[in-house]
């Protein structure tokens, strides 16, 4: 799937029409419903299904750009709520964009800010117009709309921005959440437009003019609450406006797991084969392996990362808490099975010395670890697809028993 646009650009004094590129996306093996396919953004081919860590304040906490590069990761997440307030649209745009600011050479995807804000309870108010919002950091007041959230993620220049979309909450009842969908779409229409007629602006194609040039992706997002039929008007007239890949946003927001799945299962039937499908904001490793065997492409999750400072650790024996007493005398390596680099230096019982101390390396080899672990479970999965295989969950098995 090539998309390819047209885009008015200035030359001197000439505009000059050329060809731009976004994504590529091709399937590359399929094991029933699950495929393993290639991304190609930018800055990079992406290996799918994938998981991608993410790097809120344009960092991955706890771990450095070369160390994401040596794990293999090939896209992370940035959000654009807080790279919006701290430190500002402008200031990244006019140093080049994301990955020159970040100096990270690989792929971006930015989520729309819509997620963020509306988690913002108390400090926002949503109209038709937009959201306008109080900053969680010093209570100033900001709008975003699907224009304003356009304008932002294409200041920050990442490979794949996401539509603005109301994330409904959960619980609601049918009419709000039809109302939320209804809107959504509305919102994903001019979130569209604004790119269009905007894409150009791209701060990483600076002033140069190409014959074929790589333009930024935009994603649209299927709402609609827990009512499947809603999910599959959402998702059908998602793609009838028209992305180049979609995404299923308004998931993990308190629902029951089961109920999580089986809107991602309805949801599928009713999205493009030939069109990335990104599912926003999962989950654990068993999650991510099931989502990847229903044919899901991408994810992303805080997870990993989150509970890395935390202490939780996933191994295929199960999740470890490093903070328990057991593991002072437990002269093991954290996960025998992982070859990270985590597991093949150091022992459970100096992991649990330096949680228990509270020293910053504890972040630092937990969010390795954890990273690598979720990394090479969707590298097992992609193998299991291309051999054809059913894929299974046999690396991650439960919490051993105390
Ligand atoms: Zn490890």
């Amino acid at each position: 799937m090539i998309q390819y646009t047209r885009v008015e650009r200035a030359s001197g004094t000439a505009s000059v029409t050329i060809l731009a590129v976004s994504i590529e996306f091709h399937i590359e093996a399929r094991s029933g419903a699950a495929r393993a396919g290639r991304l190609i953004t930018p800055h990079g081919d992406i290996e799918t299904p994938v998981f991608m860590p993410v790097g809120t304040l344009a960092s991955v906490k706890g771990v450095s750009q070369d160390i994401l590069e040596e794990l293999g990761v090939r896209i992370l997440l940035g959000n654009t709520y807080h790279l919006y307030l701290r430190p500002g649209v402008e200031q990244v745009r006019k140093l080049g964009g994301l990955h020159r600011f970040m100096a990270w050479p690989r792929a971006i995807l930015t989520d729309s800010g819509g997620f963020q804000v509306f988690s913002l309870n108390e400090l926002r108010k949503v109209t038709e117009d937009g959201v306008t919002f109080r900053s969680h950091l010093d209570g100033s007041s900001h709008f975003l709309s699907p224009e304003a959230a356009m304008q932002a993620q294409i200041g920050l220049g990442a490979d794949i921005i996401m539509a603005f979309d109301e994330c409904t909450e959960y619980p609601a009842d049918s009419a709000r959440m039809r109302a939320s969908m209804e809107m959504t779409l509305r919102w994903a229409e001019r979130s569209k437009k604004y790119f269009e007629e905007h894409k150009h602006e791209v701060p990483w194609n600076g002033s140069r003019v190409a014959a074929a040039e790589r333009t930024q992706a935009l994603f649209g997002i299927v709402q609609g609450g827990m009512e499947l039929q809603l999910r599959k008007e959402s998702a059908e007239r998602t793609v009838g406006v028209g992305f180049p890949g979609y995404a299923i946003g308004g998931l993990s927001v308190g629902e029951p797991r089961s109920l999580t799945r089986e809107v991602v299962e309805s949801t599928i039937e009713h999205l493009p084969a030939d069109k990335p499908r990104y599912l926003m904001g999962v989950g654990t490793p068993e999650e991510i392996v099931a989502y990847a065997k229903l044919g899901i492409d991408m994810m992303d999750c805080v997870l990993p990362t989150r509970a890395a400072r935390h202490g939780l650790l996933f191994t295929s024996e199960g999740k470890i808490s490093i903070k328990q007493a057991r593991y002072t005398g437990d002269d093991s390596p954290l996960d025998p099975n992982c070859g990270c680099k985590v597991c093949q230096r150091y022992s459970r019982p100096y992991l649990r010395h330096l949680y228990a101390a509270n020293e910053v390396l504890a972040q630092v080899l937990n969010t390795i670890h954890n990273l690598s672990f979720y990394l090479d479970t969707m590298r097992t999965v992609r193998h299991s697809i291309l051999l054809g295989k059913e894929t299974g969950s046999s690396c991650v098995q439960s919490e051993p028993k105390p």
